[in-house]
């Protein structure tokens, strides 16, 4: 439908983005530090195939905060569709699509997912290196993190202050299959749903689980998984963590790190994932 054409359409749009920002009138990604400019729909609609989202999760979030989150967003919706077999035609057309538009409105993202090699069977493997592999790092455990601030929101029904660590790590598809996640999240998390139920489900192209145990420890844990091409572990609680970071995996960032968040900036990357280990 043609929202420019359509005013009823733009009323129910600037209504819902209206509420929420009277309901959450100071950023949550930010620990409140700047007030709520627009909407955040977290997770982004350009996950889901053909943009048809669910409602709900959606969040008051500032202009500092947003602008990284179109880079962010168009690396994770990418990600999201490297499933291993895509077995629905919507799911079909929507890659092909998607790789058209990311073409042409994110040369620099589509870039990042030009490294790799074409298989016997014609497929084409990504296989990002270097500081390609670095980029994509960053914005997957910006993603992370995200989401993990956004569904603390929702549960714990305040925004994380300025005190609060967010381990954020993710898993991609290979790594699933080679089951390298570890056992213990599946103790914890063993009935992930969609974001909603009924006829505007999105179905299980995300699905996620949560655990708070509220006050005074104020520990939250995520785990979410995207279609069958990632998954994200996100662990927020006050004062330093304990996780380890290695070459590639996992960040402890603060509240606050999506302020002048840079995926292309790979020592940006090395210095704020470890900003959470620090007093
Ligand atoms: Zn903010």
């Amino acid at each position: 439908m043609d929202l420019v054409s359509n005013p009823h359409m733009i009323d129910i749009k600037q209504n819902l983005s209206q509420k929420i920002r009277i309901a959450q009138p100071r950023c949550i990604f930010c620990a409140g530090q700047e007030a709520s400019a627009q909407m955040d729909h977290c997770p982004p609609k350009a996950l889901f195939t053909k943009k048809q989202r669910a409602k709900g999760l959606e969040f008051g979030i500032c202009n500092a905060c947003h602008q990284p989150t179109r880079d962010i967003d168009a690396i994770v919706a990418t990600m999201s569709r490297l499933m291993p077999e895509p077995r629905l035609d919507a799911e079909k057309n929507d890659i092909e699509k998607y790789a058209k538009g990311l073409i042409n409105n994110h040369p620099n993202v589509a870039n990042l997912f030009s490294d790799g090699e074409t298989l016997p069977d014609g497929n084409f493997q990504i296989q990002a290196k270097g500081e390609n592999a670095s980029r994509m790092h960053y914005a997957m455990h910006a993603f992370c993190a995200r989401l993990g601030l956004a569904l603390y929101r929702e549960k714990a029904g305040k925004f994380a202050s300025e005190n609060m660590r967010i381990y954020a790590n993710y898993y991609s598809a290979q790594e699933i299959y080679q089951n390298e996640i570890p056992d213990a999240i599946f103790k914890v998390f063993h009935n992930p749903t969609p974001l909603a139920a009924g006829r505007n489900s999105s179905d299980n192209q995300f699905l996620y689980d949560t655990y708070y145990d509220g006050n005074p420890t104020d520990y939250f844990v995520i785990f979410a998984s995207v279609r069958e091409s990632f998954c994200t572990f996100v662990v927020i609680q006050p004062d330093l963590l304990e996780f380890e970071i290695t070459s590639n995996k996992g960040a402890v960032f603060r509240p606050g790190f999506l302020k002048g968040l840079d995926y292309r900036d790979v020592e940006q990357w090395q210095r704020r994932r470890r900003e959470g280990l620090q007093e």
